[in-house]
């Protein structure tokens, strides 16, 4: 019986860790991998602790959220109930996003936004890499 409840809990865990294997995040660094660069995560010596850093390109990429970052797509349209409080958390958010931007580039990096929703095909994602890169 306890076997059987942890049997299920095993593959809640497991379910759960194939889920952020899919998340954009992954996705791109997957891809970036494959591609043959060298990066490292989330450096929490750079403004923002950027996701994915190039140090070879100076190149900062920050992986998106639609949502979360307001992009101008229909994954980043706002709710239309508790709008007060929504605007105010996103505009945050976007706010954070532009100054560490800002410190990014004024140390000496070059900050690359990469949107969730960019992720979903591989080409375009190459593409998006390769041009943000000069390559
Ligand atoms: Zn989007």
């Amino acid at each position: 019986m306890t076997d059987m409840v942890s049997a299920e809990r095993r593959s809640q865990i497991m379910a759960r860790i194939r889920s952020t294997d899919t998340t954009p995040e992954m996705t791109v660094r997957r891809l970036l991998h494959r591609m043959g660069y060298r990066f490292r995560l989330h450096v929490r010596d750079l403004p923002g602790r950027p996701d994915i850093v190039l140090p070879k390109y100076k190149t900062a990429i920050l992986v998106h959220g639609c949502f979360w970052h307001g992009h101008r797509c229909k994954d980043g349209r706002r709710p239309k109930s508790n709008m007060g409080y929504w605007n105010g958390k996103l505009d945050r958010n976007k706010n954070r996003d532009k100054i560490n931007k800002q410190r990014l580039r004024r140390a000496g990096w070059k900050p690359v936004v990469i949107w969730a929703c960019q992720c979903t095909e591989e080409d375009r994602l190459m593409d998006i890499i390769r041009n943000a890169l000069d390559e």
